[in-house]
């Protein structure tokens, strides 16, 4: 699917944020139009505001020439923003018994092996940003597995649907399976000729990807650094403090180290655009570290319950104003949904009596996803010259939401209702670049 030259409207119930609700600041955190329009050219948003004033401000051809998506009554929102996830472990998602050190060697590791084979990574490829597009989410922090041809394919697949993604090439060269092992000159080389293949091509950006600090040795974690600081817009991603049996095997092979985040640090790995998974088990000044150098956190609710690694408290890392995103972590996460990471979320604060609000999970979801990716001058919200990625919603499709909204008229409980019964049922289209990308009913029906 390729952007087209022609311009585009489309009519609808538009909300997007402007700023983090959780902060306070000057003027309002997000901007909902009832009855709103976007006008997009180019696959850009040019305008975005009440229906009645885009049409005034734009020159009567402008407005008979652009192509016409009427979403009118449903919710449009920027599509959302995945801040970590696995394409190569959809395959593994919902395996039975287990805790993150023993997942890893009886689901994950032969699963990734699998992708020796050129064909199954290009197929998991497509069918894996497919059913991305199918549950509202346009942008992802993705990891691939330690072959260079996965990282092509993912990056390919990605190119021919015009979407802005991050990948990176895994980087392990011990205590993991033979067939899994790099080394640190493979590490280096690879990874910089996949960056030389895709950074910056179209809307992809690399993501160094160490899978964690035991899967790697000192010497592969400082190639990881050097390659991070190669060039100034590289990303980086990799996974901190999610189970206590890793956080004593990581004291184990690190004892020069304070704790987890400083074998990070030591290796030059914190830094604007890095991202880590988790961050359930950090101390204090772990989090004040990671907030000072802008290291962001994706937290990954539904994997969290699922592998029982633990309980992420907001409250203390809003103290130390950290980027925040969700992650959906297929393969230990149970679902690829926004909506339904946003529901457990909210599960998981209730353990701490913090109850996340609707306005905080939306943000995290769409314009604090893109801030934690540090992709938020591109995508994010609907702001003139953000690039036109969006979801539409339609509650309607879910008998029991469309039963416990009947009547409402408030939007925050919409929005609350959305995230705790809703699901891909409700995702009614996906729109990239402005083009329609999925249809629950077919593309080209509205
Ligand atoms: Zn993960």
């Amino acid at each position: 699917m390729k952007p087209q030259t022609s311009s585009i409207l489309v009519r609808g119930r538009i909300l997007h944020f402007l700023r983090d609700p959780a902060q306070s600041g000057a003027g309002p955190a997000w901007e909902y139009h009832p009855d709103g329009a976007l006008f997009i050219e180019n696959g850009i948003v040019r305008r975005c505001a009440a229906w009645a004033q885009v049409l005034e401000s734009l020159p009567e051809l402008t407005h008979e020439a652009a192509r016409y998506h009427d979403y009118s009554g449903r919710l449009i929102v920027p599509g959302f923003v995945d801040c970590h996830t696995h394409f190569a472990q959809l395959r593994v998602m919902g395996a039975y018994g287990h805790q993150l050190l023993e997942w890893l060697e009886r689901y994950v590791f032969p699963a990734e092996a699998a992708f020796a084979d050129e064909g199954r990574a290009r197929r998991s490829a497509a069918f894996f940003l497919d059913r991305l597009l199918a549950h509202g989410t346009t942008t992802a922090s993705v990891f691939a597995t330690v072959h260079a041809h996965a990282v092509d394919a993912f990056f390919a697949e990605a190119s021919r649907r015009s979407l802005r993604m991050l990948c990176g090439k895994v980087l392990m060269d011990r205590n993991c399976p033979e067939n899994l092992r790099d080394t640190p000159e493979l590490a280096h080389q690879e990874s910089a000729a996949l960056i030389e293949r895709w950074h910056g091509k179209g809307r992809l950006r690399y993501s160094i990807t160490p899978r964690f600090a035991p899967t790697s040795s000192p010497a592969q974690l400082a190639v990881a650094g050097e390659l991070y600081h190669s060039r100034k817009d590289l990303h980086l991603q990799s996974h901190l403090a999610e189970n206590l049996a890793e956080l004593a095997w990581v004291r184990e092979l690190f004892p020069q180290c304070r704790d987890y985040t400083d074998v990070y640090d030591s290796y030059g790995l914190l830094g604007p655009r890095t991202i880590y998974a988790h961050g359930i088990h950090l101390s204090a000044p772990e989090r004040r570290r990671l907030a000072e150098t802008q290291t962001a956190i994706a937290t990954c609710p539904s994997s969290n319950l699922f592998l029982g690694s633990g309980f992420f408290q907001t409250a203390a890392q809003d103290d130390e104003a950290m980027p925040l995103g969700f992650g959906s972590d297929v393969g230990a996460g149970t679902s690829l949904s926004m909506l339904r990471t946003m529901a457990a979320a909210y599960q998981v604060g209730q353990v701490h009596q913090e109850s996340l609000s609707p306005w905080q999970a939306w943000y995290r979801a769409s314009l604090g996803g893109a801030s934690a990716l540090g992709l938020d001058a591109f995508i994010g919200n609907f702001l003139p010259g953000r690039e036109a990625d969006f979801a539409v919603l339609d509650a309607r499709r879910i008998p029991e939401l469309a039963f416990r909204l009947e009547g409402n008229t408030d939007l925050a409980e919409e929005l609350f209702a959305l995230m705790m019964l809703g699901d891909e049922r409700c995702v009614l289209a996906t729109h990239v670049l402005g083009e329609c990308a999925h249809h629950l009913d077919g593309l080209g029906i509205q």
